[in-house]
């Protein structure tokens, strides 16, 4: 028997970012945009690199490099929870929400990824999975798109990929979004499931005359009716939705608090996490603890190849957002990105960490 006694000190650090322009323009009920920016961080020990990323803006990598690299640079990489520790010390002063979280969840999936990479063991069988696969809902359907764009797209994810569930984004009018609906339950037929994700956009009354309309469509989750910051709000809402819609929230989840305050205030039926804001995968982890402690289904959000092995190993989990523009992203630049089969996707066996290498000659032209 072989035992890892040496330790494996952190040798560098790395991160770098690509701006990717969408294939369309895209919109939801809070934001517009015409392009996404991946930041990929890259991490060093004993000769082996894990990568890991976040979706955020460019000088997210300059924060990666300029302020958390010196606080593991020389660390033991074996030990990433005080290496997660050590990142959540440093940015105590400057806010630990939003960028740093980002930054932090980057640099906490690239180590788990150097971890299971100096084990030669996927980082699903590392963690200790609980499934093989893991179901996906499609999702985008964005306000920006015609009738027969949405129909085009929701047909696929459910005819071709298999997917059992789709999401469409609304609330950019409001007033548009019945017929939106209506359109998107005729692509998917009475059998699939329909859901819809306001981010935020609409207040309580709107929210409670919307999702009626939206009940005589088969809507079944109702994501981020109102503002996130609006706990109480959710928290009325989940209770006066019609039978059987669920109400779903958690994406801008940055610290363990902050998804014990949605849960403990009874505010969602699902809740969402998103390994690339929530801390990485020791930061998921954690979440899907909570969500079993609360006795709460976990939806993982975006970034679907990244959440692949957490979301094997996630007790609760229900399914993962398998969101348009991250899975094009996805595809394009990352080696081993996974392929829907039959509305799932599922760890390659014969890979090692995460299971994905990143294409730096494919990503070079896309550099900023
Ligand atoms: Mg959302």
């Amino acid at each position: 028997m072989h035992l890892t006694h040496r330790e494996a000190p952190v040798e560098s650090i790395r991160a770098r970012a690509y701006t990717i322009p969408t294939d369309r323009p895209e919109a939801d009920g809070t934001y517009a945009w015409q392009f996404t920016t991946l930041v990929v961080a890259e991490v060093t020990a004993a000769g082996k690199t894990g990568i890991g990323y976040t979706y955020n803006d460019a000088f997210t990598a300059q924060f990666i490099e300029a302020t958390l690299a010196s606080a593991i640079v020389g660390e033991d990489a074996w030990n990433v929870d005080a290496l997660w520790l050590r990142m959540q010390q440093r940015v105590r002063n400057i806010g630990r929400s939003g960028i740093a979280a980002t930054a932090i969840s980057a640099l906490d999936c690239a180590l788990w990824d150097v971890k299971a990479r100096l084990l030669d063991m996927p980082l699903a069988r590392l963690l200790g999975a609980a499934r093989s696969h893991v179901p996906l809902y499609g999702s985008g359907g964005f306000t920006t798109y015609t009738d027969d764009e949405v129909r085009d797209q929701l047909d696929r994810w459910v005819h071709e990929d298999g997917c059992r569930w789709v999401k469409i984004k609304i609330g950019t009018e409001p007033v548009r979004d019945p017929h939106r609906v209506e359109v998107a339950r005729d692509a998917i037929g009475a059998q699939a499931g329909l859901f819809v994700d306001a981010n935020g956009a609409l207040d309580r009354k709107q929210a409670l005359f919307y999702a009626q309309e939206f009940a005589q469509y088969g809507v079944e989750w109702f994501e981020e009716p109102v503002s996130s910051d609006d706990v109480a709000g959710l928290a009325l809402l989940r209770n006066a939705l019609p039978a059987g819609m669920e109400l779903a929230a958690g994406e801008y989840g940055y610290t363990l608090d902050d998804f014990r305050v949605l849960l403990a205030n009874e505010a969602i039926d699902v809740l969402q996490a998103d390994v690339t804001r929530c801390g990485g995968i020791t930061g998921f982890l954690r979440v899907a603890a909570l969500c079993d402690a609360f006795h709460v289904p976990l939806s993982a959000h975006c970034a679907p190849a990244l959440h692949l092995h957490v979301a094997c190993a996630a007790p609760r989990l229900r399914h993962q957002e398998w969101f348009h523009d991250h899975v094009r992203i996805e595809s394009m630049l990352f080696e081993g990105a996974p392929r829907a089969r039959n509305g799932a996707i599922a760890p390659d066996w014969s890979r090692p960490g995460c299971g994905l290498d990143f294409k730096h000659a494919d990503g070079h032209r896309y550099a900023v």
